[in-house]
This record gives structure tokens, sequence and C-alpha cells, in this order.
């Protein structure tokens, strides 16, 4: 039988790695299986400027599918993989068939997080927003002018408002905490978000419980919060973060912990299957902790590593993963790009002009530089990811 990498998963780091595999040198079959019905694509244009309508949907694939037909990968859709038999080498799908691997990568993300015990989430009018199908459902669902009521005021939350109001929707954006972006930056940012978002119309409600989604014709019309106020709805997209899909993993008995446990070769405890991606659960040597990292850099990264270590047979010992995350988010005329993680900061510094939207934030941790906020500052942002690594570095 021919070697074949099979790789479960049809996202970011799929693609990266498939492409990585050959640049490596590997000639054996690489299988991609997804369970979706797309090509591997983009996600995060999804809640910009494919929502506004400033994208269409043929440029969401990361490459068209003569790339794979080109480079021989199989990319097969509409597939669930429901177990590996680790004694077999073989992955079971939904359908029935048994697909033998020689290597298997999982990378499998993550799922949008379900608003439990909530009466009326399964109404019309109602959606997650995760994937492509999601938006097209989202879309051709919007009429102007609409109400639309965002649960959740992270990422995709602030993103969708930004969205939608160049689509001329009201938009209300309901947050259970004290602040937004409250997982992922300081209070500073939460503030710069808040006033850019009520400036551009958006309602933002925060330390808000939803009680229930009442309804007209099966149709949703209202978000009831537990205060008894009612916020009316023509629709209601729910974007409450993720959860993370290492399932399959569990169920073969590999190590998880938040996420599919692996060293820095992207390798699981059984040395024939690696995990890439935003379901890994890695030690990042710069922050010297453990983590798991919903981002593009992260799924690229780590799917370069993973070729590496499937296909080589030089010491791998300087290919070790030692990435600074990074990320990015578009709302309005406005870039954020965050360079490292500010969580457990003990010290910021401003600099630049908030009201001018022409500024950073620097994040210290016991005197150490280990995260920047820049907000419209491409410079400041290369320049910050450099310095944060010298700082970690200690140099
Ligand atoms: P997120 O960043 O975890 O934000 C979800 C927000 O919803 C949090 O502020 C959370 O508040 C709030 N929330 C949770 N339960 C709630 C409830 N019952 N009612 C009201 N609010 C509630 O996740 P997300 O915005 O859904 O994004 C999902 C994923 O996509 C993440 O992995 C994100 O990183 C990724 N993404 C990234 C980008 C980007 O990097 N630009 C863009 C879009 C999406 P608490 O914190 O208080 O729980």
């Amino acid at each position: 039988m021919k070697e074949k990498i099979v790789v479960v998963g049809a996202g970011q780091a799929a693609a990266q790695l498939a492409l990585s595999l050959r640049q490596e040198g590997w000639q054996g079959g690489i299988m991609i299986i997804g369970e979706e019905a797309l090509l591997p694509y983009h996600r995060p244009p999804l809640s910009k400027s494919y929502l506004s309508g400033e994208m269409e949907a043929h440029e969401l694939p990361i490459r068209p599918l003569e790339f794979y037909q080109k480079q021989d990968i199989d990319v097969k859709l509409n597939t669930s993989v429901v177990s590996i038999q680790r004694a077999d080498k073989i992955v079971r799908t939904q359908q029935g068939e048994s697909i033998p691997y020689t290597k298997l990568c999982l990378s499998t993300g993550t799922r949008a997080r379900k608003l439990k015990g909530v009466e009326g989430e399964g109404l019309e009018g109602v959606y997650y927003l995760r994937t492509a199908q999601d938006l097209d459902n989202i879309k051709n669902n919007l009429q102007a002018p609409n109400k639309v009521v965002i649960i959740g005021g992270g990422y995709i939350g602030l993103e969708t408002a930004a969205s939608l109001t160049k689509k001329s929707c009201e938009v209300t954006i309901l947050e259970a905490g004290d602040r937004v972006l409250q997982r992922v930056t300081s209070p500073v940012m939460s503030d710069f978000f808040s006033d850019l978002h009520r400036q551009n119309g958006v309602t933002i409600h925060t330390q808000i419980t939803i009680e229930r989604f009442l309804s007209e014709e099966s149709k949703v019309r209202a978000v009831q919060l537990s205060d008894d106020r009612l916020i009316e709805a023509d629709c209601v997209i729910i974007g409450v973060g993720v959860e993370v899909n290492d399932q399959l993993a569990k169920d073969a008995q590999l190590e998880t912990n938040n996420g599919i446990v692996v060293n820095q070769y992207c390798q699981t405890k059984d040395p024939e299957i690696f995990s890439i991606g935003d379901c890994t659960w890695h030690y990042n040597p710069l922050y010297q902790c453990w983590l798991r990292l919903e981002s593009v850099q992260n799924a690229n990264d780590q799917a370069k590593i993973a070729a590496k270590a499937m296909v080589s047979k030089e010491d791998l010992s300087m290919y070790n993963y030692n990435s600074l995350p990074w990320f990015w988010s578009d709302q309005y005329n406005v870039k954020l790009q965050i360079a490292g993680l500010s969580n457990d900061y003990d010290d910021l510094k401003v600099e630049g002009d908030i009201s001018t939207q022409d500024f950073n934030v620097s994040y210290y941790r016991q005197g150490k530089l280990i995260a920047v906020d820049a907000i419209n500052q491409p410079r400041r942002f290369m320049q910050a990811k450099k310095a944060i690594i010298e700082s970690l570095n200690g140099s």
C-alpha cells in the first residue's frame, strides 16, 4: 500500500499542512477529510467582508481546487470521521468507510459554544456564526432595515456589529461580562471599542443575562433579559465563544486538556498521530506556559512544524514550535493588531492619541514587555513583535 498522511479537519491548518508536506518532499498520498461542503476556506473574513458583502463566496477558499489536483492532494468533503483505530492505523467515517493512514493529523478546530437552557434558541431567525454556511443562512435572511441583536461582545460580536451597520441594520450587542472583549484585552481597549461602536450607532448592554427568545409565528421577535427588559429583534446572532473539538482524540485515548496535548513537534503521545491549530493544547516556550490558541498564525506555524516532523529525517531540534502569537481585527475604519498575550499583565502604557484612533497599548509583567495592542499602527505592531520576543528571551 502507498504511504498516506490523513488529515482530519479541513480548515486553515489542514490547507497549510498539505502544502508544507509537499514542500518538504512528501511523495506519498495526502488526504484531507472535512465535514463541511467547502474546500478549506478563510474564516477571518466571515464576520467582516463576507458578511458586509465586500467579499464574494468564490474568494473564500484558501486555494482553488486545481491546486489540490495538481499537488495530488485528495480532499474528501461532507465526511465526518467518527473514530480512530490506532492499533490498525485506520480512521472510520460516519458513512461507514475505513481509511488507512501511515501518519494521521488532527486539525479538528473548534465549534460554536451553544447558549444552553435558553427557551426559543431554535427559533427561525436565531443563528450561530461559525461556518460559511452559517453566514449564508444569515445573509439570505437579512433584509435592511433589520433589528439585529448580537449575543456576545467578543471578536465575533463586534466584527459582526461593524459589518451589519454597513448594511443599515439597527444593531444591539448583549454582553454577559461587564465590558466587551473582556477575555482578550484590557479595559482601555474595551472602552475604546465600546465608544467606537456607540459612535456608529450600535447599542451595547453589558452584565445582562438572556432569559428567553420571544417569537411570532415561530420567528424570533424579541430577546427577554432576566431583568424583564425586552429587546426587539428580527434576527439574533450568537457569538458566545467556542468549544474545542477533541472528542475524537479522547475516544482514541490520546491525552487531552482543554485541547489535544502535543509536544513541540505537534506530536501526540502516539508518535504516528499529530495535531495542529485551534484544537491543540501546547507549550509556548516564549511565555513558558501551556495554552490553546484560536488564531490563523498558530494554525500556519504549527502546520509547518508538523510537516517537517512528519517528513524530515534530520535532527528536529531546530524546528521547535516557538512562535509569538498574534491576532488582528477589522472594525469600521479601525485595524486592531495584537502582538503577544496580555493575560496577567501587571502594568500598561498607552502611547498616541485615542481620540484620533492612532495609538497603542503596551503590556508588562514584572517589568517585561509581554504584549502590544496597536490601533491603526502597523509599523508599531511589527516593531512590537520583535521587541516582545527580545523581552521574553531576556535579551
Ligand atoms: P469570545 O472571544 O470568547 O467572546 C464571546 C463573548 O461572549 C465573551 O465576551 C463572553 O463573555 C460573552 N458571553 C458568553 N456567554 C454569554 C451569554 N450567555 N450572554 C451574553 N454574552 C455571553 O468568542 P467569539 O467572539 O464568539 O469568537 C469565537 C471564536 O472566533 C474565538 O475563537 C475568536 O478568537 C475567534 N474569532 C477571532 C477573530 C479575530 O481574531 N479577529 C474574529 C472572529 C472570531 P464572558 O467572557 O464574560 O464569558
